[in-house]
């Protein structure tokens, strides 16, 4: 389609903050037009009236398992599970099998990407070669080939003196390094340390495992100079951690995922493997510490950490099941019900968080809905009331705990440049 007339929605700007009533004017993958009483001239006219429009949503922390375990997601399957969850970029974790450590693989990946014609990515590389922590990776061909930003995501780089090369090569090459802070000499089992994992007979690690990890690495920013980004931020003692780097001046910025603002561990009595996530669920006085770090800016982002598994590997007892649940479908409308409707964040300022804020992060052009500008926008309808069911689930893989969940606010349409998504369901073409 290549002309399109979004017509009298709510246009939300994240950066200052304001919403605004306006027609976008959308032709063939640009921008053409913004303001009022746009006449369509021809244009497959979408009503938005009772709707938002939005820049697309940039995703800092995904797994889209291509190269090597395409059971459980493909780039086609993971990019249009994102699109049509709003994201028009994502970050892949570079933890496939091969690791995505070389200039040869990110330039697969982003072709791979290309042909889905859905979200693109913005490649991550590994830190280290196939990711083992112990000689860098081929940094300056990554980042010939467009990678924006390095991590060893599944390890933490445990040798101090090896990260601190790595961060400065990351300076020279204006890279951001995004760590997954686990001690992994304090990691025992997959629940928090603490009285519900003794309780349920579970082996479990300690929210200190996460909070030493990111302390290291943010002396190693401060000395190194380096822009430092921790990933899937998920305890109070590591929120601590990061006001007191902040407070230095250190450049640092972190990221949580919606279940670590929705979930405790009070959820595991039934052993679900849906809820086995890394690092784990952790306490109520975590979650709420999650929430306000939110609200005042100490974590910066939300990504998804969406993390497909086969039913062979999710469906075992708790302790064996592998870690992780998928993460495009609800990112928005948990984010929408527990942040938005709860008053913690303003709608604008929810779609800062999964915007504008992680291309300030990544160092990309930042998505504005503006003349001339690439199209890159998303359609969300507030008040809707939806059923998450398999059916609605892009991905290969449909382990989450929230199946079956109604879930209020969706995405119900995304464009980026010529590709676009519309929710058949709600937008008739
Ligand atoms: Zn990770």
């Amino acid at each position: 389609m290549s002309k399109i007339l979004f017509s009298g929605g709510k246009v939300i700007d994240p950066v200052s903050g304001k919403i605004k009533k306006a027609d976008v004017l959308v032709e063939n993958g640009r921008i053409r037009a913004v303001g009022a009483k746009i006449q369509p001239g021809g244009a497959k006219v979408i009503d938005c009236r009772n709707r938002f429009l939005a820049p697309g949503f940039i995703d800092l922390h995904c797994h889209l398992r291509e190269p090597g375990e395409e059971i459980k997601e493909t780039f086609t399957s993971g990019l249009w599970s994102a699109f049509s969850s709003g994201f028009t970029q994502v970050c892949p974790m570079p933890n496939t099998s091969p690791a995505i450590d070389s200039e040869a693989l990110i330039r697969f990946e982003l072709e791979a990407a290309d042909a889905a014609k859905a979200a693109r990515i913005i490649p991550v590389g590994a830190c280290t070669k196939n990711r083992q922590g112990k000689e860098l990776a081929e940094l300056g061909g990554m980042v010939q080939a467009g990678t924006r930003a390095i991590s060893d995501d599944g390890n933490w780089v445990s040798d101090a003196g090896l990260m601190r090369r790595i961060m400065e090569y990351a300076t020279a090459f204006n890279l951001t390094v995004m760590s997954h802070c686990e001690v992994p000499e304090l990691v025992n089992g997959p629940a928090d340390e603490g009285l519900v994992a003794t309780r349920l007979g579970l082996r479990s690690s300690p929210a200190v495992a996460e909070a030493i990890a990111a302390m290291r690495d943010i002396m190693l920013a401060e000395l190194t100079g380096c822009r430092l980004h921790i990933c899937h931020v998920s305890s109070r003692l590591t929120v601590e951690v990061l006001r007191w780097g902040k407070a230095r001046g250190v450049e640092v910025t972190a990221e949580t995922c919606p279940h670590y603002f929705a979930l405790t561990n009070a959820a595991l009595d039934d052993f679900n493997p849906n809820l086995r996530v890394n690092p784990p669920l952790r306490s109520e006085a975590d979650r709420k510490a999650i929430v306000r770090a939110l609200a005042d800016g100490t974590i910066d982002a939300i990504a998804t950490d969406h993390a497909p598994h086969s039913p062979e590997e999710k469906e075992r007892e708790f302790e064996n099941a592998a870690p992780g649940i998928i993460g495009f479908e609800t990112a928005f409308s948990l984010g929408y019900e527990l942040l938005v409707r709860k008053r913690v964040l303003t709608l604008p300022e929810l779609i800062a968080r999964m915007s504008v804020v992680p291309a300030k992060i990544l160092g990309v052009e930042p998505p504005a809905i503006v003349p001339e500008a690439e199209a890159n926008l998303v359609v969300i309808d507030t008040e809707l009331k939806w059923e998450l069911t398999r059916a609605r689930i892009f991905s290969r893989s449909a382990n989450t705990p929230f199946l079956g969940r109604t879930m209020q606010a969706k995405v119900v349409a995304t464009v980026l440049g010529e590709n676009s998504y519309f929710d058949p369901e709600q937008i008739k073409l």
